[in-house]
């Protein structure tokens, strides 16, 4: 089931099928349009808002990324690298901020991911 998840969040395909994709564009880092979403599955018809305001949702899963990355980045910089507190808040911010189109798409597709199984069609 794990595999099954990670494959469609990173992959960025439907939860329901593995066939259609979930954003319109594949490039994370294209600005104009990475937040553009398909409303169906081009392959089984999956909807993937499911109710208006659906992935407001998503927002707990970013918040719950970034910590995630504080955590990792600040282990390996207090018992690794041991840079000054500022240095690393500096690095912090720029990583947070220049990943931050890829987080958005991340978040809403494990919130995706949450609420519909995979099922193999034939
Ligand atoms: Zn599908």
């Amino acid at each position: 089931m794990i595999k099954n998840v990670l494959y469609s969040v990173f992959n960025n395909k439907c939860p329901n099928c593995h066939n259609g994709n979930v954003f319109k564009f594949k490039n994370p880092f294209f600005f104009k349009k990475f937040d553009k979403m398909n409303d169906n599955c081009s392959h089984c018809g999956h909807k993937f808002e499911k109710e208006p305001g659906f992935f407001y949702g998503a927002m707990y899963v970013s918040y719950a990324l970034m910590v995630g990355w504080f955590l990792v980045t600040w282990a390996i910089n207090s018992f690794l690298i041991k840079a000054d507190a500022i240095a690393f808040l500096i690095f912090l911010a720029i990583s947070i901020i220049s990943m931050m189109t890829y987080t958005f798409r991340i978040a809403r597709l494990f919130w995706i991911n949450f609420f519909t199984r995979y099922q193999e069609h034939k």
